[in-house]
């Protein structure tokens, strides 16, 4: 189980993301953050890192460098800042909850595998850390709605970090719909649908005459059950909350397994 934090001492939260230190969802993130206690860090890549993953920078050396007073920047990927901010930054004192986001642009699906936002949140799960990722949907043609985020995250944050019993290797994978703060059909906790980007790919020609392909976005509800995030944030225009696990084992598949090879 991951602890709660101590009561004695105002709550301390690491902000990070994968959009870059000047997104203007990490602003959301830290006005989100700032309802709910003064303690505040933030630690975000110096350029954007979408789509970055889970990876982690070994083969060159990475610079921290301040900005302000608890605001760094990293030259390098989520993952990379959320390690540094933990094991190096704040290692005296521990942030008790780490928060990505807010992601411009939704993470459902099998957008989990890919996310530098959920990467951020995945990282300070393995350092024993609560995190959620938080993540907004865009609609084509209009701002983005960060007011949504702002009016419901904070309760999202303090009935997740209520819980008494948070598993290990557990974080919460949060996602915005794309409408106005009043016009949200409520919290949805939902398993993740199976729908993958990339099954658009776009061939064209670049402007010498050679072709080109570009990785379209997935699409479409076609087949999409309704207790997934994917119907809540997009069918139905709610927020959706799933749990993500880190154990990566097929435990029914490990025990025919170990039957085949004795
Ligand atoms: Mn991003």
């Amino acid at each position: 189980m991951m602890s709660a934090p101590a009561g004695d001492r105002p709550l301390r939260i690491l902000i990070s993301n994968d959009d870059g230190i000047h997104a203007p969802g990490l602003a959301a993130l830290e006005r989100i953050a700032r309802q709910l206690t003064d303690d505040v860090w933030v630690v975000a890549p110096e350029a954007e890192q979408s789509a970055a993953s889970h990876s982690l920078t070994i083969h060159r050396p990475l610079r921290l460098k301040k900005v302000s007073d608890r605001r760094y920047t990293v030259d390098g990927t989520p993952t990379d800042c959320v390690l540094l901010a933990v094991n190096h930054l704040m290692a005296d004192q521990r942030p008790d909850v780490v928060l990505s986001g807010v992601n411009h642009g939704q993470n459902l699906g099998e957008d989990v595998t890919y996310s530098g936002t959920i990467a951020a949140a995945m990282e300070a799960t393995l350092l024993g850390i609560r995190a959620f990722a938080f993540s907004l949907r865009l609609r084509d043609g209009r701002d983005p709605d960060w007011a949504t985020a702002e009016r419901w995250g904070p309760d999202v944050i303090r009935k997740g970090m209520a819980l008494a019993d948070w598993p290990r290797h557990v974080l919460l994978n949060v996602n915005f719909p794309a409408v106005e703060p009043d016009e949200v059909a409520g919290i949805h906790v939902v398993r993740h649908a199976n729908r993958k980007a990339g099954d658009d790919l776009f061939e064209r020609m670049d402007p010498r005459g050679r072709p080109y392909v570009w990785i379209g976005a997935a699409r479409g509800l076609k087949d999409i059950p309704a207790d997934t995030d994917v119907h809540v944030v997009e069918a139905l225009g709610g927020i959706s909350i799933t749990p993500i696990h880190l154990d990566l084992t097929h435990y029914q598949t490990l025990a025919r397994l170990q039957e085949v090879f004795g």
